[in-house]
């Protein structure tokens, strides 16, 4: 089974700028025209190309003939009481995905998918319950940002525009290595959105052969889910922590370029009774080197058939305070969108609320991890 889709025309979505200065000179078209278009397409975010005044009709018409000019479709939004909205966002074969749009006092932030459902299967996430349906092309990651930018365009009075990017929607964003660094080299482009290393975070379960190949990634925030500081809590967290266990994750973060990034963000999903006592702490303190680390304690979220549960507030207090007490930076995550299912490990597809999907024609890719 295959889990990339073929276009029938390239989209003009997926061009770095490098690769449209290439492709208009491969066309014996102005090169330096590529600059323009990038400001048309993503600082101005105008998508009728008649408007494009300074881009010659020659060059217009050739994008017009040559690529696909659409973007993902947003066809339904919800909006919780704390301001966060949820975007359902259609693909061109009609696969769907969420993202999610996030205020903060100074910034908005998207939490991107990278793929259509996820293969890695953590038991505490709702995603993991669809499997893999596919990856989504570099042009559908980028485009989930812009179809949320032009619907914010379109939709709110000041002009509110997206600031941060996180990639924790539904999908490992390393297990789309390649389609998920091509999109992230077009959000770096200061000639487009310009976005910096600082404001793009990309959270990884834990893929050790692609980490150990990281050093070819842009320089961006990364995060690892953590979850667990002991290997058989983590495998029943996790199921890839069978083939990656702790022991090499760490060997393989090791070798992680910190650059812009001084330290790595773990996340932890604190859960009653689980990953909640006072051994857990006891092992993150082992395991983490304070210096360069960050922990980010999300506390658990419930959705439907779920079968953890959340600590209690106290406990969520306590855990973070003895990790504070013994020098780490800890923040605690304060839930956002729980009202509909937007926050951390809730994203589901809403195709059966939707009756889009028909779930029995579709089969989950399952993963294989190499060794
Ligand atoms: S938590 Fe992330 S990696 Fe794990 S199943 Fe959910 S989407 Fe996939």
């Amino acid at each position: 089974m295959s889990i990339n889709i073929k276009l029938e025309k390239p989209s003009l979505y997926a061009l770095s700028l490098n690769e449209l200065r290439d492709y208009l000179s491969s066309q014996g078209l102005a090169k330096f025209a590529a600059d323009q278009v990038y400001q048309w397409m993503y600082k101005i975010q105008e998508r009728d190309l008649s408007k494009w005044s300074n881009i010659s009709k020659k060059i217009r018409e050739d994008f017009e003939n040559n690529f696909d000019l659409s973007l993902p479709t947003v066809i339904w939004n919800g909006l919780s009481k704390d301001g966060t909205r949820k975007f359902l966002v259609k693909m061109r074969d009609g696969q769907t995905v969420e993202t999610v749009a996030i205020p903060a006092k100074d910034r908005l932030t998207l939490c991107i998918s990278s793929q259509v459902g996820c293969a890695i299967g953590c038991t505490f996430c709702h995603t993991g319950t669809m499997g893999l349906k596919r990856n989504l092309l570099a042009d559908e990651i980028v485009g989930q940002f812009m179809a949320v930018s032009h619907w914010l365009k379109d939709n709110t009075e000041d002009g509110t525009r997206l600031s941060n990017i996180v990639f924790m929607g539904q999908g490992e964003p390393l297990h789309n290595y390649d389609n998920v660094r091509s999109a992230t080299i077009i959000f770096m482009e200061d000639k487009g959105l310009g976005l910096s290393q600082r404001k793009i975070t990309l959270s990884t379960s834990g893929l050790v052969p692609q980490i150990e190949k990281m050093w070819d990634f842009p320089p961006v925030n990364i995060a690892i889910s953590l979850h667990a500081a002991h290997n058989d809590i983590r495998t029943e967290l996790m199921p890839i922590n069978k083939a990656y266990d702790l022991e090499r994750l760490f060997n393989a973060i090791k070798k992680v370029p910190l650059k812009a990034y001084r330290r790595i963000t773990y996340e932890y999903i604190l859960i009653a009774d689980l990953n909640d006592r006072q051994e857990d702490i006891d092992g993150l303190t082992d395991l983490l080197e304070k210096s360069k680390s960050k922990i980010n304690i999300i506390p658990y979220n419930d959705f439907p058939d779920s079968k953890f549960k959340r600590p209690s507030n106290s406990k969520i207090i306590w855990f973070q305070e003895e990790l504070l007490k013994r020098g780490f930076v800890c923040t605690t995550r304060t839930t956002k969108g729980q009202d509909i299912l937007a926050a951390c490990g809730q994203l589901k597809s809403e195709y059966d609320k939707l009756n889009l999907w028909d779930q029995s024609k579709s089969k989950a890719f399952e993963m294989q991890f190499p060794q």
